[in-house]
């Protein structure tokens, strides 16, 4: 059928129907009176969003894109960095400053764990000379699923005195408490494909005073994603240069509905979804990927035996019009991936469950009650 299509991946995710109209606008110039007008309720919103007074600035690019920015504006070649690395997107932030000429040093986990606090003390207290000039943390770690203690490494960081911490939130902020100036996060990117229940196209950089001093002389060659330019222009409610205007029409949207449902209902949402999801994965006998306490609330990675996940995924898409995301690098096929993030609702996941138990039929998994996921999904839904 057509125009079923139920998103369940950890972007792009579901956009919802004031948000495709807001799309559907004639495109207007971004150095009109309209456009400012339009960047300086952004700018406040985006400030709500993030709990800081901090810049928060918008760049046309992906969630990476984004990251780039908050590691190349700051640091300077040879500069040595600490990356938390317990899944692809960790990884990932040992690559890009390698790629940059800095030197670095990786804090490592086994996928579907979390990255241990205590190891990262022990790197930072050890770097008595303070030659550690970042330490950089993915908060939610989407290709296991695992949500990482950044609170605890943060303070961490802090009695370290020198190093910046760069948080990727790409799949926390909008879905996770992220007070960034009560834990003074220097600079935390994320993505508009995300919890921003808008499409692909934006990235946001958050950036504290202790990083825009960090920026005076920082080294590392920038020239479009040079985050000084976007600060002076967006004092003045513009961009350095052509934004997606129709995507910042719809972030313009989206983030009046975020505010209209509140910080804490939109974290209780999140939460609810993740707890529903695990319990209803515990009640059909299906291993989760992350250990209790350590799941993320953008999205369950689930580690059947006995069936192809690659399987799984393929039935539900094809009888029910549900893309679920599959297992990344060494984990394909082993893992299946419930994304939760953004517009996602209780009767999403109800729905969700109840075509994965028709399909583990379909796919003749029989270790399950019949009924038994939407059972325990239920029980969450009735208590919280
Ligand atoms: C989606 C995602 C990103 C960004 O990926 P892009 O494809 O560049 O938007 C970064 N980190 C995490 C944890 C993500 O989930």
């Amino acid at each position: 059928m057509d125009d079923k299509l139920m998103l369940m991946i950890p972007g792009p995710t579901p956009v919802p129907e004031q948000v495709l109209l807001a799309l559907a606008k004639h495109p207007f110039g971004h150095r009109s009176g309209e456009f400012g007008k339009l960047m300086a309720e952004v700018t406040e919103n985006l400030k709500w969003l993030h709990q800081t007074q901090n810049d928060v600035l918008c760049l046309t690019a992906s969630g990476t894109g984004a990251m780039e920015a908050g590691i190349i504006n700051f640091l300077s070649p040879g500069d040595r960095v600490l990356v938390g690395c317990n899944g692809k997107f960790g990884d990932r932030w040992a690559e890009l400053p390698e790629a940059f000429g800095l030197n670095v040093d990786k804090v490592t986990a086994e996928w579907g764990q979390p990255l241990d606090p205590e190891q990262i003390r022990a790197k930072l207290e050890a770097d008595t000379d303070k030659q550690i000039k970042a330490v950089i943390i993915t908060h939610s770690e989407t290709s296991t699923g695992v949500l990482n203690d950044l609170e605890t490494i943060n303070r961490h960081v802090k009695a370290h005195g020198e190093a910046l911490i760069i948080v990727d939130a790409v799949t926390s902020l909008g879905a996770v408490n992220l007070p960034i100036d009560e834990w003074g996060l220097d600079v935390v990117a994320s993505g508009s494909q995300k919890a921003y229940m808008i499409p692909p196209g934006l990235g946001f950089v958050s950036v504290g005073p202790k990083a825009w001093e960090a920026y005076k002389t920082a080294k590392l060659p920038r020239f479009y994603l040079d985050l000084g330019k976007y600060r002076k222009d967006a004092a003045k409610n513009t961009t350095p240069f052509t934004p997606p205007v129709n995507l910042m029409v719809a972030l313009h949207t989206a983030l009046r509905m975020m505010k209209a449902e509140g910080l804490e209902s939109i974290y209780g949402r999140h939460q609810r979804l993740m707890n529903a999801t695990r319990e209803a994965m515990k009640g059909l006998s299906l291993p989760l990927f992350a250990p209790d306490g350590f799941g993320s609330p953008a999205i369950t990675a689930v580690a059947p035996t006995g069936v192809d996940s690659e399987k799984i995924r393929s039935v539900m898409k094809k009888r029910f019009d549900i893309v679920l995301a599959g297992g990344q690098d060494h984990l394909k096929g082993k893992i299946f991936r419930i994304g939760h993030l953004g517009f996602v609702s209780d009767r999403d996941i109800l729905a969700a469950v109840a075509s994965l138990e028709a399909t583990l039929r379909e796919v003749g998994y029989e270790g399950f009650t019949p009924g038994a996921g939407v059972a325990a999904a239920a029980r969450v839904f009735a208590q919280s």
